[in-house]
């Protein structure tokens, strides 16, 4: 029998020989994961013989991971924001860069004061919750057009504490909606269809197809989205939406079209422009 540490080297070389980016660190945690253990309580059990009984399960994922499954689609939830989020079959795999739309929206805060938000394509509702999370006087509504995936966010804001403040609703975009809100949120699909295709397969294999099609050029969601914001922006209020690399300008663009002069653009922490903020002409 092997032990957990020799278990955690085999899938590593195993992982390497399939071109897996990071070989070690899926090693480690796949194998805690099976073993139900938090990836740095692996080091000092390393010497022990890996437990026969989880020898099923662990191949079971190994072959997942093999089959190029993301690991947090293997485990079923993702970190953002430094919070857990459960994902399923029809939401995004919130990704890092993404946390930048939060931070844009922290800024708007003004403590002490209500503020209503509302997010739009919401996922795991990691965008939205994570807001809330940091945003004390916020309440929130995010929308998705996939009933599973509404139950999926409705589920991290209880297991996150924030079920009061936030609520979500199956819809397209904001039809139906009433109300106007302070800030709107949205990560709404935006690769060229003819793009996906050559993306790693953990994403063009495993990402719901729906949470990344952008027809054409990549901008149909923010054609369709823009004219409904000014109906639904309260006197003030401010619209961030992330957008993929090399796209901020044209979707500026779309906005100024509709009431919504570009105000802002913030970078992800890789450099590249991913949020585009614009407000209400007044
Ligand atoms: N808002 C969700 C997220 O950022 C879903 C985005 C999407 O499906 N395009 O993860």
């Amino acid at each position: 029998m092997p032990t957990i540490g020799e278990t955690v080297s085999d899938l590593t070389l195993r992982f390497a020989a399939a071109g897996i980016d990071n070989p070690r660190l899926d090693a480690r945690v796949l194998t805690a994961h099976v073993l139900d253990l938090p990836p740095e309580g692996l080091f000092s059990r390393a010497g022990d013989p890996f437990p026969t009984a989880q020898a099923a399960a662990l191949d079971a994922v190994v072959a997942r991971r093999l089959r190029r499954e993301p690991v947090s689609r293997i485990r079923g939830f993702r970190e953002f924001y430094g919070l857990d989020f459960q994902i399923g079959p029809a939401t995004l795999d919130p990704r890092p860069d993404t946390e930048t739309i939060v931070e844009a929206a922290l800024r708007l805060r003004v403590p002490g004061k209500a503020a209503q938000i509302l997010d739009l394509g919401t996922g795991s509702g990691c965008i939205l919750l994570a807001i809330l999370s940091a945003w004390p006087e916020a309440r929130g509504v995010g929308i998705d057009l996939a009933a599973d995936a509404v139950e999926v966010a409705r589920g991290n804001a209880n297991r996150l504490g924030l079920a009061q403040r936030a609520t979500f609703v199956q819809g397209d975009w904001c039809e139906g909606l009433i109300g106007r809100f302070d800030v709107i949120v949205s990560n709404p699909p935006y690769i060229p269809d003819g793009d996906i295709p050559s993306l790693e397969p953990e994403v063009c294999d495993f990402e719901p197809p729906a949470a990344l099609r952008g027809g054409k050029d990549g901008l149909d969601a923010y054609r369709a989205l823009a004219p409904q914001f000014p109906a639904r922006l309260e006197a003030g209020g401010t619209v961030l939406l992330e957008v993929g690399q090399g796209q901020a300008q044209d979707v500026a663009e779309i906005l100024a079209a509709h009431e919504l002069p570009h105000a802002a653009f913030y970078e992800d922490l890789g450099g590249v422009t991913r949020v585009v903020a614009a407000s209400v002409r007044v």
